[in-house]
């Protein structure tokens, strides 16, 4: 029940749980990182030592959360959460410390956003498991000193590109999280509809996989929505036909791009005719900070073929004027 007394079912964020891989072994994709980070779970374990801290980059729902957790389990250890804009006094974050037991994790989210001073404190923190507090005001003000037990930080964060050298020189393992690619997909799609207790054909994983934008929370959540269809056009099971209206229904883009995505496009192509132009240019045409661009959209536009970088600056390929059904395409074919 919500506040208001109604009955509030709360599925979303539940079926959200229950999709989450717990462990390595449930982590698909994402190869290099999952071996290398097994390695120097099982190695810190030996030594009974926290592991050096970690910090995971890479565009949202690519599973730096779920990895967290899994690495956080994996360790045998607790895990507290929070994230850069809601640590905003350095007390909450010297309590979050002070509260961590031997070799926990503290995992925090979107670390670019964190405050200076809160950071400032952090830097102390990660190296020597300590931190300096001010109490009191005025003249009696005064520094105390407050031993921590030895702890992992993991950081996540979309824009790497934000964070300072001192902060980043702080983290010991340091991994980028890719665009998936689709047969990992189809396989999450797959795994995710045995949790869901729903029958799905190669065909329409693949499909829902394909739209999906290389991120695993958007093939959850094109999969639930699916599902819905099956449930009340359909059978209840989830064939090729049902999702392709299901997917149409919700305007879902063929290859998987968002909004933002078909903007960039459009932008570049009626804008700009197409191109090279700079990414600067493209942000202020767009309404998007421009770092948010070259580290969130622009590389999976890249990795689908849809942009090419060039010196000069960012171009739409012939398969973008297509996507589009834009048809005077000038540059050289590919
Ligand atoms: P991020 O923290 O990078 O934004 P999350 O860890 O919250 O992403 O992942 C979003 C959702 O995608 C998770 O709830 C999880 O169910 C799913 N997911 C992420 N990575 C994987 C994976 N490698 N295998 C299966 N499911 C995944």
């Amino acid at each position: 029940l919500d506040i208001r007394g109604n009955f509030y079912p709360d599925t979303e964020r539940e079926l959200d749980r229950k999709l989450r891989p717990l462990s390595f072994n449930d982590f698909k994709g994402q190869r290099q990182i999952v071996e290398n980070l097994k390695i120097f779970v099982k190695a810190a374990a030996m030594r009974n030592e926290a592991l050096d801290h970690v910090l995971l980059h890479g565009p949202p729902g690519l599973g730096k959360t779920t990895l967290s957790n899994i690495i956080a389990s994996e360790l045998g250890v607790g895990i507290k959460i929070t994230s850069g804009p809601v640590l905003d006094k350095p007390g909450d974050l010297a309590g979050l410390l002070t509260n961590l037991e031997e070799r926990d994790v503290l995992f925090i989210d979107e670390i670019h956003r964190l405050s200076p001073i809160v950071e400032e404190y952090l830097y102390s923190a990660m190296e020597d498991f300590r931190i300096d507090i001010m109490i009191d005001k005025g003249p009696s003000a005064r520094s105390i000193q407050l031993e921590l037990q030895p702890f992992t930080l993991i950081g996540a964060t979309t824009r790497s590109g934000l964070l300072t050298s001192p902060l980043r020189a702080r983290f010991g393992i340091n991994s980028h999280l890719e665009y998936y690619d689709n047969t990992v997909l189809t396989g999450i799609v797959k795994r995710s509809a045995r949790i869901l207790d729903v029958k799905i054909t190669n065909e329409a994983a693949d499909e829902i996989a394909g739209r999906s934008r290389g991120t695993p929370r958007i093939v959850n959540s094109l999969l639930r929505r699916v599902r819905d269809f099956a449930q009340v056009k359909g059978n209840g099971n989830i064939d090729i036909d049902i999702t392709k209206t299901a997917l149409e229904a919700m305007n879902i883009d063929e290859h998987g791009l968002d909004e933002m995505d078909n903007r960039i496009l459009l932008c570049i192509i009626d804008k700009f005719k197409g191109g090279p132009v700079g990414i600067s240019t493209i942000a202020t045409a767009v309404g998007e900070d421009s770092g948010t661009i070259e580290e969130v959209y622009e590389p999976f536009l890249i990795k689908e073929g849809f942009i090419k970088r060039t010196p000069r600056g960012r171009e739409a390929t012939e398969l973008a004027y297509k996507h589009l059904g834009r048809i005077n395409y000038g540059g050289t074919p590919t």
